[in-house]
């Protein structure tokens, strides 16, 4: 899963292979075992990240282990997990810390995927209520091997954080679910708050960077949540840096607009190790606010962009935006 293209990932991290509680006695990558190794670039100076060494970090990660849950703050090597944690904001990977696919760009562990905890929706609602999270971001790894792909997982976990905290706002970043008849529906009967997949990068590198995913698809699932559910929000990241060209990520806004998709989150690509997806250049800072102004000219109701921007980094602060958007908007078409 992670932090790929099929998957339920934020954006790609950085950091080798590190990870979260998984025993590291296997390649964590079986499949890129073989690939040739590129040396990661040295990053610019606007890509620079504090160390996480705060108490609140050293609590969060006990937390986690104590209730055994997976974060994909740790698991994609997320870069912002110092500044995260530091406000006990992690973000829960369900469904195991095994992903099905293998996508290029991601650092969560792929292979024979774990036995599915049927207490872990309980253990998730128990840590949302110990952070005191006012916003809750919730992903998962990609489970192909599931008959229904995971979502009457997730649907559980968003009806026990519902019973634990009902204050607390939900987003799901889930898989694409492609060819599981019935999971989008089962995932938007439990009612999140922002539905989340990313499209993760532009179609013409679906094949180097997400192989097992395809883009109409993962576009046809967004379109399929607002069906289901006008009221609710929709969310996708995309990661440049990786080959694409400008055009092509205007031509992506188009496409998630069509899908009437309210919030787009694009970063800058970190390549995790030397078997992972190069990158193709750093983008700087003044082409971020660049897409953020075209995004915002095409329609969407927020854009969060910037070389460091995840899918669920500062989330909850980025759902009040969005909800206060959604009001200014009905407030001006009345
Ligand atoms: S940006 Fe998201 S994945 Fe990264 S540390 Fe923050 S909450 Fe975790």
């Amino acid at each position: 899963m992670g932090r790929a293209a099929s998957s339920p990932s934020p954006l790609a991290g950085e950091g080798g292979e590190e990870g979260g509680p998984r025993a590291q006695s296997k390649p964590r990558h079986p499949e890129k075992v073989n690939r040739p190794s590129t040396p990661a670039q040295r990053k610019p100076d606007w890509i620079r990240v504090k160390a996480p060494v705060s108490r609140e970090y050293q609590e969060t990660r006990a937390l986690m282990r104590r209730l055994k849950l997976n974060t994909v703050c740790e698991e994609a090597a997320c870069p912002n997990i110092g500044e995260c944690w530091k406000q006990r904001h992690a973000t829960v990977m369900i469904l195991g810390s095994v992903c099905t696919r293998a996508c290029a760009f991601c650092n969560v562990a792929t292979g024979r995927p774990d036995l599915l905890d049927p207490h872990e929706p309980e253990h998730v609602a128990q840590a949302v209520g110990e952070l005191k999270l006012a916003h809750v971001v919730v992903t998962s790894v990609d489970r192909d091997d599931l008959e229904d792909g995971g979502a009457g997982h997730f649907a559980r976990t968003i009806r026990a954080i519902r019973t634990a905290a009902p204050e607390t706002t939900i987003e799901v970043l889930t898989p694409d679910f492609l060819r599981k008849e019935g999971a989008i529906e089962t995932v938007v009967a439990a009612r999140p708050d922002v539905y989340n997949h990313n499209l993760e990068t532009v179609p013409r590198l679906y094949r180097p960077v997400r192989p097992g995913a395809r883009y109409f698809a993962s576009l046809r699932l967004l379109q399929r949540v607002k069906e289901l559910d006008p009221s609710m929000f929709t969310k996708s990241g995309l990661m440049v840096g990786l080959g694409e060209t400008r055009e092509e990520v205007l031509q992506v806004m188009d496409d998630l607009r069509t899908a009437e998709v309210d919030f787009l989150t694009i970063g800058q690509y970190l390549q995790p190790t030397p078997k992972h997806h190069p990158v193709d250049r750093f983008v700087p800072p003044d082409e971020f606010a660049e897409l953020q102004r075209q995004g915002l000219g095409k329609g969407f109701l927020l854009v969060a962009a910037s070389p460091l921007t995840r899918s669920s980094y500062h989330a909850g602060e980025d759902f009040q935006r969005l909800r206060a958007a959604r009001e200014a908007q009905l407030a001006g078409a009345a």
